[in-house]
């Protein structure tokens, strides 16, 4: 294990020392536990296997040239999961107990945060799920909260490029009142079937429209999407969408180079004038859009006709990294540095 080829990771699972976990147990979370066991004990009729009580968030520590480690914005995972909880009727967590339970998790497995030069990350993967018996359609009274850690290799191996997406419209990721604003694995297996038949076609994601009319952009399987235009920074307004921290950090850097920004309804025939479009999440930060194309209707929508991203989704993405690595100092208080 100490010979990891950093450079030649994926966004794969890969074991690492511990994991840290909290029970809620007769209305209240108990003490962190450290454990060096990849699974779970569980009852049968436990929630989270019949129905759906999953939330899980994703983040990540970089380390940096200083070699030291950095984690990006744990704060606003925390507080999505406590959204995620209330949304399907979990316990929810407090704050400072995810907090605590991300950095011993990072710290617990120092030794896999990959090192500066291999532009490789530590991936952290929080996860809460209803454990107590429940037969009848209820809530649990019973929560485990976990977090595992797992390196990740750089999303763009072969550098920063875009990639094209399909619209399959016969396919719904969340309805406007359902559970798309909170990251539950429900969302994950309403998106499994397009992912693979659009993976299958050479698309790298599926563009999802909005459920209701079928008009406006809402976002991709597991990112949030954005375009540009008019040094306009345009993010759809939606009730269906996960709210994405890497989204919300991008608008903060845009603003301040300048641009508007615009959080609102976006009619998948703008898509005709924009200039640059991306997807945004922890995974890749970035990943610029080459094309639309709206499968069924067999139109396309080119962003990039020679496949290299656009010049604003590229000062984005090296901010945003900069920060992350620590190469550029931390003028919004993203990063929590681990002493
Ligand atoms: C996690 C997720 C994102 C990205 O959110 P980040 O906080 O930026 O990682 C976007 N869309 C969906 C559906 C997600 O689950």
């Amino acid at each position: 294990m100490d010979n990891i080829n950093w450079s030649g990771l994926t966004f794969g699972y890969l074991k690492t020392d511990y994991n840290v976990r909290a029970y809620y147990r007769s209305g209240k979370w108990g003490e962190l536990e450290i454990s060096d066991s990849e699974y779970v004990p569980m009852h049968i009729a436990a929630t989270c296997l019949h129905y759906g009580q999953e939330a899980f968030e994703g983040l990540k520590a970089f380390r940096g040239k200083d070699g030291k480690i950095r984690i990006f914005r744990m704060r606003e995972n925390a507080l999505r999961l406590q959204s995620s909880a209330r949304g399907i009727m979990m316990a929810e967590l407090p704050v400072e107990l995810f907090e605590k339970a991300v950095v011993e998790s990072v710290k617990r497995n120092e030794r896999f945060v990959p090192p500066y030069e291999s532009g490789a990350s530590l991936y952290i993967r929080p996860l809460l799920i209803g454990m107590s018996a429940q037969v009848g359609v209820k809530p649990a009274q019973e929560y485990l909260f976990v977090v595992f850690v797992t390196p990740v290799g750089p999303y763009f191996k072969e550098g920063f490029k875009t990639t094209p997406v399909g619209i399959y419209r016969e396919y719904d990721r969340a309805a406007p009142h359902g559970t798309g604003i909170y990251k539950v694995g429900g969302n994950y297996a309403a998106s499994l079937a397009a992912g693979e038949i659009a993976h299958a076609a050479g698309y790298s994601a599926v563009l999802y429209l909005d459920a209701k009319e079928k008009k406006y952009i809402d976002e991709c399987g597991p990112a949030n999407f954005f375009g540009i235009k008019n040094n306009t920074y345009i993010t759809p307004a939606s009730s269906s969408i996960l709210p994405s921290i890497t989204n919300k950090s991008l608008i903060q850097l845009a603003e301040s180079m300048g641009m508007n920004i615009e959080r609102r309804p976006i009619p998948l025939e703008e898509l005709t004038t924009l200039e640059e479009a991306g997807m945004c999440g922890t995974a890749a930060v970035i990943s610029p859009i080459q094309r639309v194309d709206d499968v069924e209707r067999g139109q396309s929508y080119v962003f990039s006709k020679d496949g290299k991203p656009g010049t604003v989704c590229t000062q984005l993405y090296n901010k945003l990294r900069a920060i992350q690595y620590g190469d550029e100092s931390d003028e919004y208080g993203w990063v929590t540095i681990l002493e």
